[in-house]
């Protein structure tokens, strides 16, 4: 008798406790809700800075294998569902052809891999603003979206000289992002372009 009494009682205490609760419900239900959209919000904005982030730190390593054999430094890489599927660095000095930018080789490679010119499904990230070659490439391949780190004033036809993508008459419309690890990609490219003017300096005297 004495248990089912403690029973009842645990029972009345917890139907008391749920009223309360049911009472505080309308009160406390939309801060909950709004704090845990919030918390995936966040969550969220972390990942997908980390994952850019972390796609550009491999393009930029692209690049420094241009810089060690006296290339413009520019890297590419190319991703489809979260892995990378193809890399390239700047070849244009050394294979002495005008089309070999980092961003057309990697399209190349992920064509070949693929074994399709249509790159659904992929976004590309490159350390520098792609020129008008370069993003007219992006556009006839079908890639989804470019992730750049350093803009270019001079020949950058994103956002600086042109604004290519921006052009909404194309059968295609890639998406873009500027500014990935701006500084580490323009930092390698003014090392380059140092190293050059020192280089002529040397040789000048
Ligand atoms: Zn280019």
């Amino acid at each position: 008798m004495g248990n089912a009494s403690t029973k009842d009682e645990s029972i009345i205490l917890i139907i008391r406790y749920l009223k309360k609760s049911i009472n505080r419900l309308p009160l406390y239900k939309n801060m909950s809700t709004i704090k845990i959209n919030v918390n995936r919000l966040n969550c969220g904005d972390i990942y997908m800075n980390d994952q850019k982030t972390i796609f550009m730190k491999h393009a930029i390593e692209e690049a420094e294998k241009a810089l060690e054999i006296n290339e413009v430094p520019v890297g590419a890489i190319i991703v489809k569902n979260g892995e990378i599927i193809a890399k390239a660095f700047n070849l244009r000095e050394t294979d002495q052809i005008a089309t070999h930018h980092a961003e057309i080789i990697a399209i190349n490679k992920a064509c070949e891999k693929l074994n399709t010119w249509r790159l659904v499904g992929c976004e590309l990230y490159v350390t520098l603003e792609p020129c008008v070659m370069c993003a007219g490439a992006l556009i006839l391949s079908r890639i989804d979206k470019v992730y750049f780190g350093a803009y270019d004033p001079k020949s950058g036809s994103i956002e600086s000289v042109t604004k290519l993508l921006d052009i909404d008459k194309f059968n295609h419309i890639v998406a873009f992002e500027g500014g990935i690890l701006e500084d580490e990609c323009s930092q390698l490219l003014k090392k380059f372009f140092k190293n050059l003017r020192s280089k002529k300096k040397i040789d000048k005297s």
